[in-house]
């Protein structure tokens, strides 16, 4: 059996912290599908289309990770390439109760699939894409936190919708 797994996310944009977690999966699983999801009552900063591409410029050279734009349920995907695996980080107490609740949920709708949770190593652990555009928006320094190419995208973002 191959093993395929989906790692699901808003990806608003991709953090070193999301990298991180799909450099140690791409050494596990045979196949990682990062579904970049597109929730319609969402506030995006980046369209799907944008942050699918900055996924994909970002994990160059592992070759076997694909990345898909998804709108409806995880599970459903799941279900539609016959993954059997869906991947969520942790990083610290306060994702616990969230990503236990929605696992829960998808297995009482999918009992066929199982939920994994990886935890993020200590230097990525206070990296979330809420927190660097809240630093880009104010100009702070981005090194570390993200890729320097999705730095200057969330520049460049931040500064046409600034006008
Ligand atoms: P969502 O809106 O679905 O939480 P995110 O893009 O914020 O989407 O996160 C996608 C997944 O990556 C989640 O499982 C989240 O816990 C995980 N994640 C987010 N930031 C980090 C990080 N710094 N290190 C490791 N995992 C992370």
């Amino acid at each position: 059996m191959s093993k395929h797994c989906i790692y699901p996310g808003s990806f608003d944009p991709i953090t070193m912290g999301h990298i991180d977690i799909i450099q140690r999966l791409s050494a596990v699983f045979d196949q990682i599908t990062v579904l970049v999801a597109q929730a319609p009552h969402k506030n995006y900063l980046f369209s799907s289309e944008e942050r699918q591409s900055l996924v994909v410029s970002c994990l160059q050279g592992i070759k076997n990770v694909d990345v898909e734009i998804h709108q409806g349920l995880t599970i459903e995907y799941a279900q539609k390439v016959q993954a059997r695996v869906i991947v969520r980080g942790l990083r610290a107490v306060s994702d616990f109760e969230y990503e236990l609740a929605m696992a829960n949920v998808n297995s009482k709708l999918a009992p066929e699939i199982e939920t994994l949770i990886v935890f993020t190593r200590p230097e990525y652990g206070h990296i979330s894409s809420r927190m660097v555009k809240e630093v880009a928006e104010f100009g702070g320094e981005l090194k570390d936190l993200v890729p320097s190419h999705v730095a200057e995208a969330l520049r460049m973002k931040i500064h046409h919708r600034s006008k």
